[in-house]
């Protein structure tokens, strides 16, 4: 370290980094050096690497050898560039220090501005300038700033002087004080610094620096920057850069100021200039909010010729840097400089419209505009959200499992949801949790409430599939249906027919009607979206269960079905009492004449779907969960199946008892069902394939059905159920004589399919990870109940995200991986895709392509989210990244 180069000089149209060294000056610096060489006004300055930051903390807080000399040598060669000296008493010069890391972390880390002021320095500088108010005021913030951030005082000591001094005046505005003035507050500033110090203010330029510099150090590490840091997954930073630069003055007076503008608009994204600027004030006084800031369109009206100078300078630096740009600048006595410029942040729909146009005006290219965009970034354009000028009232928040917002009455039964929808009133539903029973509720309402569940909760997975709004989860909120209210933790009690919005991205509940608006799928969109698939390998496929979901999906981009859950299908009103006389029916004989009544159903259900998908693959999954979820749970339900099925209550009774499970996740259901019932499975093969041969021969489709078997941890079970789907598939084909292809294949979502892939792949033409239930097996972790404490782990960072949400890839992750390289040494050509919900999560999304699978599947609005994050894959593989 002693060795190498500690800091870096900028000024005078020359500069010793660039924009290309952020990890070592920060991005502040470098940008600063960058912006220097290429001939725009910078006050010129040095930057102390980052690489000392971290010599600073290795070596327990100590600066590396040969440290202060450097610095010394920077100094002066400043103090000779701007003519000035630190703490001069003629004409002295004053500097900021400013932290910046390569990451941003705005107001996370320390600053001092006009240091260099002491009790000699303010008389030259009044007399230097013939100023006498701004040297005073200069001096006065200065105090007041180093001994807050350097020396640890508190502010409020500070702000009670100067409001008594205002008090006494009889004025508000701090401008209102005049030299007198604030020669006197200095007074008592130093008074108090010395009465909590103990030791003189420090009238040593050097130590006031040093000070300073040892403090922006220091605020790497406070609790507020780890914690952001923890909270934006920074990581991997030396630590912070710190910024020495020469003062400019936007306080000198009435010709001077300060502001920051973008070089778009951050919101819309259109190419206007946009905004704000506070004359006679320093930065600190547009962040305070005391005074309220001008537009530009009112700086290009007053001040025209620092108005053009100021666009001239943003388009400069917006071409340099390829990139909308974030700027900060101040005018000192009509003369423009620029303090930083960075890549702005903006919401979905500019960074979209900003991509597309930058290509349109040829200044990055298609592959560029792809990166520029973030794939979760999405989401915002997909759904309604709420207008975020409306004022709103939270009364809870859970865990925002399906995007979007809505509003309307509050129901608490699927039933009631059903009812007022079809006389035309909006609600939400409001459940403890929600089952399949309340799917027909569910689609009825606007959004979906539930006090439990995770993100892979039923309630999340199918409104998340509806493209409907939910917040589940949330134990801020106890459901009392006897009462037919909901109260939340704040004793707030929301009753059946009260009103209440939902926001789907946040988790927030809110009280009364907030305002939405509507998200616009506009062209920039589209011709994003094209790039897109040209750049991508991995295919998107949809999880979608009806022909309405499988039409959404494919509007925006789905490739085919990756997941038909046929569970769905069972629980419609006309079928669901021939299910259940199914499952309750004695003998093999009462089991098959109720299924003989389902079968013309599910092929209905199958020909919707095939439709819809017009030819594209569609893989349908034979019945997953555990018998009991159909069975009737209400003495009433148990006594009206009774009299249709015409045996005694009682007996049904005991058959629903018999069946129940205390552990029905990991119970019987999944091919355990197909094992212990076939003719089921049977049942659905045959709808399936009558459904397919039918479109094939009457209707010219190409189709060739994908049948997959869930919940398999024992190649046994998939040949016993594959040679089952063979003979009646062959069957149904050979009665309709057409030459119909179709495979068979498995779901990857027990640790030991993955473990054993190799034998798995013997009988499977193509394998689908199911990664729900293999994160829930891999880690022991329920996939319903742990929403409880999951984000507690979380928090503590136990875990470093939700593993039902971003896949976890040194675990479960690697049981995918080895599912393919197994599956593939039996199988070459066997055909690799992920059903779970990580199938429409970005970073699961490129750990699948770098695993090499061939498709993800995900809820249809989670598409184009998947085929971004896929674009980015591939884009970034190319990149070497
Ligand atoms: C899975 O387990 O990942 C899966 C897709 O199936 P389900 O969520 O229906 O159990
Ligand atoms: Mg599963």
């Amino acid at each position: 370290m002693a060795k190498s180069k500690m800091i870096y000089f900028f000024g005078d149209g020359k500069a010793e980094g660039n924009a290309k060294m952020k990890e070592l000056l920060g991005g502040k610096g470098a940008n600063l050096a960058e912006m220097t060489s290429i001939g725009v006004p910078v006050p010129p300055g040095f930057t102390i690497s980052t690489e000392v930051c971290h010599a600073f903390y290795e070596n327990n807080r100590e600066y590396p050898e040969g440290y202060e000399q450097e610095l010394k040598k920077h100094l002066t060669a400043l103090e000779k560039l701007m003519g000035k000296k630190l703490g001069d008493s003629k004409d002295p010069l004053l500097v900021s220090v400013r932290s910046g890391a390569a990451a941003s972390m705005p107001g996370m880390m320390d600053t001092i501005l006009n240091l260099g002021l002491n009790d000699q320095a303010v008389v030259g500088l009044a007399e230097k300038t013939g100023n006498s108010r701004f040297a005073w005021d200069a001096y006065r913030r200065f105090i007041q700033m180093f001994s807050n951030v350097a020396m640890g005082m508190k502010g409020g000591v500070f702000e009670t002087i100067l409001e008594k001094a205002k008090d006494r005046k009889g004025i508000e505005l701090d401008t209102d004080l005049d030299s007198n003035d604030l020669q006197k507050i200095v007074e008592e500033y130093k008074k108090a610094y010395k009465a909590h110090m103990k030791s003189d203010f420090p009238q040593d330029p050097l130590d006031q620096l040093q000070k300073s510099i040892d403090a922006v150090f220091g605020s790497w590490m406070n609790d507020r920057a780890i914690h952001y840091r923890r909270l934006n997954n920074i990581t991997g930073l030396l630590g912070t850069a710190v910024n020495v630069q020469s003062m400019v003055f936007g306080n000198f007076g009435d010709d001077s100021g300060t502001g920051v503008c973008f070089s778009r608009d951050p919101s819309t994204g259109k190419k206007i200039f946009y905004g704000e600027y506070l004359m006679n004030a320093q930065g600190e006084d547009v962040v305070a909010g005391i005074r309220t800031p001008e537009t530009l369109s009112s700086l290009k009206k007053k001040h025209s010729r620092i108005y053009k100078e100021l666009e001239d300078l943003k388009d400069k630096l917006e071409a340099h840097y390829r990139d909308m740009q974030d700027i900060e600048f101040t005018i000192e006595k009509h003369k423009l400089y620029m303090l930083q410029t960075r890549n702005g942040k903006r919401t979905a729909k500019a960074a979209v419209k900003i991509a597309v146009d930058m290509v349109t005006e040829g200044l990055i290219s298609e592959k560029e505009a792809v990166l520029r965009v973030e794939p979760d970034q999405l989401d915002q354009l997909l759904h309604p959200s709420l207008d975020p000028s409306a004022p709103k009232n939270v009364v809870a928040k859970g865990l925002p499992a399906s995007p979007g917002a809505a509003g309307g009455e509050v129901v608490f039964s699927a039933d009631e949801a059903e009812e007022a929808a079809r006389i035309g009133l909006k609600v939400i539903l409001v459940r403890v949790e929600t089952s399949p029973e309340d799917i027909h509720g569910m689609h009825a309402a606007q959004g979906i409430l539930t006090a439990r569940g995770g993100m892979t909760s039923h309630a999340a997975v199918v409104a998340r599939g509806m493209g409907k709004c939910c917040v589940a989860g949330c134990g801020d909120i106890k459901v009392d249906y006897k009462a037919q209210q909901f109260t939340a933790r704040n004793g707030v009690v929301v009753k059946k027919g009260d009103v209440i919005t939902l926001d789907g991205s946040t988790g927030e509940v809110m009280l009364g009607s907030v305002p939405t608006v509507q998200p616009e799928m506009t062209g920039d969109f589209g011709r994003l979206m094209e790039w897109v698939d040209k750049f991508r390998r991995l295919k998107v496929r949809t999880n979608a269960d009806t022909p309405q979901d499988s039409a959404v999906a494919r509007q925006f981009g789905a490739e085919g079905i990756g997941l038909c859950r046929t569970e769905h299908m069972f629980f419609e009103a006309e079928r669901i009492m021939a299910v259940r006389e199914m499952i309750l029916a004695e003998d093999l004989e009462g089991r098959k004449r109720a299924l003989s009544k389902i079968l013309p159903m599910q092929k209905g259900d199958f020909l919707g779907l095939f439709r819809e998908m017009k030819g594209l693959p569609v893989t349908i999954r034979l019945l997953d969960p555990p018998l009991h979820e159909f069975l009737p749970h209400t003495d009433k339900e148990i006594e009206d199946l009774a009299r249709v099925m015409n045996v005694q209550a009682a007996t049904l009774k005991n058959k629903v008892e018999f069946l129940h499970e205390f552990n029905p996740m990991l119970g019987h259901r999944g091919c355990r069902l197909g094992i212990t019932f076939p003719e089921i499975y049977d049942m659905q093969v045959h709808a399936i394939m009558e459904a397919a041969c039918q479109l094939i021969k009457e209707e010219g489709y190409e189709i060739v059905p994908e049948i997959m078997i869930p919940l398999v941890g024992e190649v046994k079970e998939l040949a016993i159920l594959r040679s089952n789907a063979i003979r009646v598939a062959d069957e149904v084909i050979s009665r309709y004589r057409v030459d119909v292809q179709y495979l068979i294949g498995t779901m990857i979502e027990l640790p030991r399919a993955a473990l054993t892939a190799d034998e798995i792949a013997r009988e499977a033409e193509f394998f689908s990870f199911g990664t729900n239930d293999l994160t829930q097996t891999t880690y022991g972790l329920s996939r319903d109940d742990a929403g409880k404490f999951l984000p507690y782990y979380v928090e503590r960072e136990i875990y470093p995200n939700d593993p039902f949400v971003a896949l976890d890839q040194g675990g479960v992750g690697q049981l995918v991986k080895m599912g393919c390289e197994k599956g593939r040494q039996t199988r070459p050509e066997i055909k690799l895709g992920i059903c779970g919900e990580h199938g429409g999560e970005p970073s699961s999304v490129i750990f699948c392509h770098q695993a090499g699978l061939d498709y993800v599947s995900c809820s249809p609005y989670r598409v184009p989210i998947a085929r971004l994050a896929a674009a980015h894959a591939a884009l970034l593989e190319e990149q070497g990244r």
